[in-house]
């Protein structure tokens, strides 16, 4: 099987919301320590809403599937980060138009958009202790690589994921504790890794080539 289907997109959102209301009090937490610690609660919402959203559609296009994750996070989830995953799906939902299927390279287009969105609305950039944190090692990692390589992918996104501990936070709400955000890892990238390392399941245990 080539290329990512719509069931497997539809795979990889039921996967990362598994994970999102599995760790719900972890990214709580996190978001207590440095933020105003609403990311557990939006998020689980959010993606449990996008997962009822998708499971009862039949979508003709890749596109119409991530335009609705993106535009239900987008409409249901408050704070920073629906705003930012509705930008950032829905940048990758726009570079699949037109597109049959999710090849490799298309995949890397699409997140690579969905990393520009996300530069764009959030004003950061790396380094910044945010999301961008994660998702620009990825991209620049998919785009070294031949094919997909789930093992390496999941292991660049845990490993930015966890840099983000030693960072002082530049941008958002984080940024107003300057030094004492160090030591705090950034809830908005230990929620993209949840969102990457499913991906990287899905293409895993489906046997999808990329
Ligand atoms: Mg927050």
């Amino acid at each position: 099987m080539m290329g990512l289907t719509n069931e497997h997109l539809a795979k990889w959102l039921e996967k990362t919301n598994a994970k999102i209301q599995e760790n719900k009090t972890f990214l709580t937490n996190l978001d207590q320590a440095i933020g105003d610690g609403d990311h557990g609660i939006n998020m689980s919402r959010g993606f449990d809403e996008a997962v009822k959203k998708i499971s009862s559609t039949e979508y003709k296009t890749s596109s119409d599937l991530l335009k609705d994750w993106a535009m239900t996070l987008l409409s249901k989830v408050g704070g920073a980060s629906g705003p930012l995953y509705g930008t950032a799906l829905l940048k990758f939902s726009m570079s699949m138009k037109d597109k049959e299927e999710v090849d490799y390279s298309s995949l890397t287009a699409g997140i690579e958009e969905g990393l520009n969105g996300l530069i764009q609305r959030g004003q950061a950039q790396e380094g910044h202790k945010t999301m961008v944190d994660v998702w620009s090692p990825v991209v620049t990692f998919l785009k070294e690589q031949p094919a997909f390589n789930p093992e390496g992918f999941k292991e660049i996104a845990k490993e930015a994921m966890e840099k983000t501990k030693d960072m002082k936070a530049i941008k958002g709400r984080a940024a107003y504790l300057k030094e004492r955000s160090i030591g705090h890892l950034d809830p908005g990238s230990v929620s993209s890794y949840y969102l990457f390392s499913s991906l990287a399941e899905v293409i895993e245990e489906e046997g999808v080539g990329l």
